[in-house]
């Protein structure tokens, strides 16, 4: 079978591998498509720590198995350690995710365990390929606790923003969403958000104002900051209410410079989110309630003989880039 590696920063080879077969508890899924993010774009450059190259990406994985279309929870836990035995194994300390620790499925078939493929029917292959995004955008959401009617902000409408836009508004939140790109700020209010603004870096005192304004006067309750930019994480904690709570679900390697008096003063629940916590079937049902939105947020197709072009357009990060589909056949 054909199989996209990615030999070492920014270098992808298609090479023939034998096809692999499904041992006990295991199931082969012939690969459909896989969606490109930003960690793919960053283990693809070589600036992934966690991730070490020759390794096969693609985490975000649709296919078929048993003769149906499947989506695959892509991240396997230890069992053993603090946050597996509280019942967090989404955290696990051992996290081991396919296409970013383990050989992924930019392959024309790939095992896993039986349990990990969830069957997605009704969904199109590219619906069903905004399924792990959804998942991981309802996880940054069930840390946000957020009530009914808060006012809760996102930083960022890239993917995981948008479906944490539309996730929170689906909880009866009412959402405000930035962005530095203006197209993109506005592309939020399909999702359901009722403000949005274009923001580069920090707010000014007019944004800040009219921010606060719609939200009551105070500012939101909840925020989900969905870019990785250490000035979205410093805005967050700048905006929030006191007594309020941020999540972190943006990743990156930047260094982010706080006053250390911010949390204290404002007595903030700043969290992080981390994939998602056995929630693959309520994000298949979430995309199955919002067809339309998914069927939205893919912008690109390529087939798997141009992967380098799929991880370059996702690094270059563009602003009319949203989610790109890796179309194995
Ligand atoms: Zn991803
Ligand atoms: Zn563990």
């Amino acid at each position: 079978m054909r199989v996209a590696v990615t030999t070492g920063p920014n270098r992808v080879e298609i090479v023939e591998r034998p096809a692999p077969v499904a041992g006990e508890g295991q199931v082969l899924v012939r690969v459909e498509c896989v969606g490109v993010c930003g960690t793919d774009a960053h283990i693809w450059a070589g600036e992934y720590p966690a991730s070490s190259l020759p390794l096969v990406q693609g985490h975000e994985i649709t296919g078929w198995a048993g003769g149906e279309r499947v989506v695959v929870e892509p991240a396997f836990s230890c069992g053993r350690c603090h946050a597996c035995r509280s019942g967090r194994a989404n955290a696990c300390a051992r996290s081991a995710v396919l296409g970013v620790h383990l050989d992924g499925a930019l392959a024309e078939s790939v095992v896993v365990p039986a349990a990990h493929a969830h069957p997605a029917p009704g969904l199109s292959a590219t619906t069903a390929a905004v399924v792990e995004p959804a998942a991981i955008a309802l996880q940054a959401v069930e840390r946000s606790l957020a009530p009914a009617e808060a006012f809760a902000l996102v930083l960022g409408c890239g993917p995981i923003g948008l479906l944490a836009t539309r996730a929170l508004a689906d909880r009866g939140a009412r959402v405000a969403a930035l962005d530095r790109d203006p197209t993109r700020a506005e592309r939020a209010r399909r999702f359901g958000a009722e403000f949005t603004a274009p923001v580069d870096g920090r707010p000014d005192s007019r944004q800040r104002a009219a921010l606060a304004e719609w939200a009551g006067g105070e500012g939101p309750s909840v925020v989900v900051e969905a870019t990785g930019a250490p000035a979205a994480l410093a805005t967050a904690l700048d905006l929030v209410v006191s007594a309020g709570r941020v999540v972190t679900v943006g990743i990156s390697a930047a260094e982010a410079r706080l006053p250390m008096n911010l949390l204290p003063y404002k007595e903030l629940d700043l969290v992080g989110s981390r994939n998602s916590r056995a929630l693959f079937p309520a994000a298949i049902d979430f995309v199955r309630r919002h067809r339309a939105l998914a069927e939205d947020l893919v912008t690109h197709r390529l087939p798997l003989a141009r992967t380098a072009e799929a991880f370059a357009l996702a690094h270059h990060g563009d602003a009319a880039v949203g989610k790109i589909l890796i179309e194995v056949p």
